[in-house]
């Protein structure tokens, strides 16, 4: 299928040089991942012959020594964590144990001897799984997706007759363990259960499984079923550490893929300040480029040399990843070269898609139409008529935000374009994963985005390419997310001393303020749900707490929710606020009533809350002395107060600041920070006058950086410094997690603190701008206007920070 087109294409390696064409200082570096040999495994006997006879119907899949290791321990009861590649097929891993039990149970008298549960992070993933296992035909098998779209009807018979469910955590949450007992035969019967894309749930949303999942766990101990967890995940660091955490268990991790893989060439790029020069001339084919040449030959990676900071004048800002995506994209198009750019917002796709086909349509009107940009929401026929656009070839290129929420197949593509750093490896490669097709060679290309941390990224491929990967945080102690859903648990089951086995050991303390609140009554036989409505319905797994509504100020219709953390800075009055590419004017801000009245339209100006900060240091748990400098880890109150906003051109020029007259937010949550000598700063090159520049630089810095360590991203955690702290009586610089209770990023932060500052320190020192921008020091949601900053002093900052680091006291 169209293996003739694709057969002359230009090799990888070639349609890169031709990219960077005269431009050869923006592409920092070339990395190669070699192609990897099959590793086949035999199939197992236990597997049913049902099942087999499915399989090879279905046109018999070879099975990998990944897959038969994860099938292997979930067999015999171990619970495991299967962590590869993209399209390593890790479904089969937990699909072979589960689905042979299944079938086989179906034969008991009841019909279900045995179930299973599946659990993605979307309904669209558990949509296509669904899809997947109807397409097998399997006789006995009764699979069934239950979520927010399934009718009453449809949910009373997957209550009483599936042995698969297939939905999401919220459901869970929400609907099946209120109603455990409407589910007794199912979850007596519970042999596995499946947690998808594990590597989604991290942060608040990961502690938030990690509660979901020892409910599930203690509600069916009441049903004497102990199922074992399957998890399956993109490649992160310490996976059997991350399921773990979620499951509240000791989880094998199998980390050695498999499958076989054809070479993927991985180019980073970095914006230059002026356009990218689009003249696309057409590249003669690779006559070398043969998809079934020598796999073993492995050409070293291609070391250019960085970009090197240019002398004279401060740059200009750099061209948005956005911008430089899509003539990358029109370039590639124009070459034939199948190609998806994935971008961070939705916004960014239809300013790829519309700019790409632009370009095009200068070069031939035609081509103009070869692009497409996909934005989600789509009905199925829709889906499916794009999809059918990219195998016939019709659609060369098409601009999309993340392959989770994409619900298409767009995988097999010749190149992968990235407008921005997604965040996470395990994205950045479940994203590069979707080139590659049958053996062919594939191109990736990284596009760094105007921020510290991309900048970073793409002159350190190491940090990109290297062993040190970042981690998926979650903390399943957060008493702010365990209180809600011990109380949840409560209301299921009352709850016992012995449930500490589950939810640690600060459920009782936690459980006696419940009670002493009134939420919950003690009784001999334990603690119950004293009051009227349903727990589970004060807690939603997806945000941090309550929401505002956003609503049209004439007709009161309801345009969108914003959390109410972010409410003061982004909808205090005169606010311009942009949601889903609409743009507004807060006309009022109601806090009582939850909700901002806003007037639809664009006033041709942008605003920005200016805000106070300062915090309260309430308990330190953990310290450790640099030198001079210390570093902890623990409890704070951070008080925040929106105190006016600027109003700005789009040139960047102010014209008003209006004050504003806002309570003060009280935010108590977990950091890391770390206090230095006034006097010892003065030795390093920073005078007293200069240090509360050199500390709000380096926060700044070191907020964009924390990604590098934790799976987190800047809007998930905040910073405060400070000349002189009455608390430490120091200079003193903070960060913290933007959640009530903490995420886990802080704490992180804590435990790599040097290789996360080292990091910090070389995104300053080597961006090649004079006094600070976007790319180093300065911060798109600084609520002091990026005032004061001092780059140069923010290095001799953490000269002096990790001076002490490398010869601790
Ligand atoms: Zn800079
Ligand atoms: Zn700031």
């Amino acid at each position: 299928m169209g293996t003739g087109r694709r057969a002359a294409r230009p090799s990888p390696e070639a349609l890169l040089t031709h990219l960077a064409g005269g431009r050869q200082e923006r592409l920092t570096h070339v990395h190669r991942v070699p192609a990897r040999e099959a590793s086949p495994a035999p199939w197992p006997e236990w597997v049913t012959p049902t099942l087999y006879a499915a399989l090879t119907q279905a046109g018999l899949p070879s099975l990998w020594s990944h897959q038969l290791e994860a099938a292997e321990a979930a067999h015999a009861g171990t619970h495991v964590v299967l962590s590869t590649g993209t399209a390593s097929g890790k479904s089969l891993g937990y699909l072979l144990p589960a689905l042979s039990d299944v079938v086989d149970g179906s034969l008991a008298p009841n019909g279900r001897g045995a179930t299973a549960l599946y659990l993605a992070p979307t309904k669209a993933l558990a949509h296509d799984q669904l899809d997947r296992l109807d397409r097998l035909a399997l006789p006995g098998l009764r699979a069934a997706a239950y979520d927010g779209d399934t009718s009453p009807d449809d949910r009373r018979w997957v209550r009483e007759h599936a042995n698969y469910v297939l939905t999401n955590p919220d459901l869970l949450h929400h609907s099946l363990l209120p109603g455990h007992e409407h589910w007794a035969p199912f979850l007596r019967a519970l042999r596995y259960v499946v947690v998808d894309e594990c590597h989604v749930y991290r942060g608040v949303f990961g502690s938030h499984l990690a509660m979901v999942l020892r409910r599930l766990r203690r509600v069916c101990a009441r049903y004497r079923s102990y199922p074992t967890f399957v998890l399956a995940s993109a490649t992160v660091a310490d996976p059997s550490v991350h399921a773990a955490r979620l499951v509240g268990m000791p989880v094998r991790a199998v980390t050695e893929d498999g499958s076989p893989r054809a070479a993927l060439t991985f180019g980073l790029w970095q914006p230059g300040e002026t356009g990218y020069g689009w003249r696309p001339e057409p590249l003669a084919p690779d006559p070398a480029a043969d998809p079934a040449a020598d796999p073993a030959a492995e050409p070293a990676a291609a070391e250019l040399p960085a970009a090197r900071p240019r002398s004279g004048s401060a740059p200009s800002r750099r061209r948005s990843a956005v911008a430089e995506s899509a003539d990358l994209l029109s370039d590639l198009v124009a070459q034939g070269v199948q190609t998806v750019a994935f971008a961070r917002s939705r916004a960014g796709v239809e300013v790829i898609s519309a700019a790409a086909r632009s370009h095009l349509r200068e070069l031939d009107v035609a081509l103009g139409d070869t692009v497409a940009a996909y934005r989600g929401g789509y009905l199925p026929e829709e889906r499916r008529e794009l999809e059918a656009a990219l195998r016939a070839g019709g659609l060369l290129g098409l601009a999309a935000t993340t392959a989770l929420e994409l619900g298409i197949d767009v995988s097999g593509l010749d190149a992968v374009l990235l407008a921005g750093w997604p965040g996470t490896r395990a994205s950045m490669w479940q994203q590069a994963g979707r080139a590659g097709r049958a053996g062919a060679e594939s191109l990736a290309v990284l596009v760094a985005a105007d921020d510290p941390l991309d900048t970073y990224l793409v002159n350190h491929p190491d940090a990109v390419f290297g062993a040190s990967v970042e981690a998926a945080v979650l903390d399943p102690e957060n008493p702010y997310v365990l209180g809600p859903h011990l109380a949840a648990a409560a209301a299921e089951l009352p709850l016992t001393e012995a449930d500490e086995s589950y939810f640690g050991s600060s459920m009782v303390p936690l459980l006696e303020g419940l009670s002493a609140s009134g939420v919950l009554r003690r009784r001999p036989t334990g603690w119950f749900w004293a009051e009227g409505d349903r727990p589970t319905d004060r807690v939603s797994l997806r945000g941090s707490g309550t929401t505002l509504r956003i609503a049209d100020h004439r007709t009161g219709r309801v345009l969108g929710t914003i959390d109410d953390a972010r409410s003061h800075t982004a909808v205090h009055p005169g606010a311009v606020y942009v949601h889903q590419g609409d743009t507004f004017v807060v006309v009022s801000l109601d806090l009582d009533e939850g909700c901002a009245l806003v007037r639809v339209g664009d006033p041709g100006w942008s605003t920005q809350a200016r805000s106070m900060s300062a915090f309260d240091i309430v308990a330190v748990d953990r310290t450790r002395q640099w030198g001079p400098v210390g570093c902890h880890f623990g409890d704070v109150e951070v008080r925040t107060q929106v105190t006016s906003f600027l109003r700005r051109l789009p040139t960047g020029e102010v014209i008003g600041e209006h004050p504003l007259d806002l309570p003060v937010r009280s935010l108590p949550t977990k950091a890391v920070w770390w206090t230095l000598p006034a006097d010892l700063l003065g030795v390093w090159g920073v005078p007293e006058a200069a240090i509360p520049g050199a500390a709000h630089a380096a926060e700044h810095a070191a907020i964009g950086m924390l990604p590098l360590v934790a799976s987190s991203d800047r809007w998930d955690i905040g910073g405060v410094s400070t000349a002189f702290h009455p608390d430490t009586g120091v200079p003193t610089i903070l960060v913290y997690d933007g959640y009530p209770g903490g995420a886990g990023f802080a704490e992180r932060g804590y435990e790599a603190m040097e290789q996360w500052l080292t990091g910090t320190r070389a995104a300053i020192a080597g961006c090649a701008c004079l006094a600070g921008c976007p790319s180093c020091v300065q911060s798109p949601k600084c609520g002091n206007g990026n005032e004061p900053l001092d780059k140069a002093r923010a290095v001799a900052l953490l000269d002096l920070t990790l001076d002490g680091a490398r010869s601790p006291r």
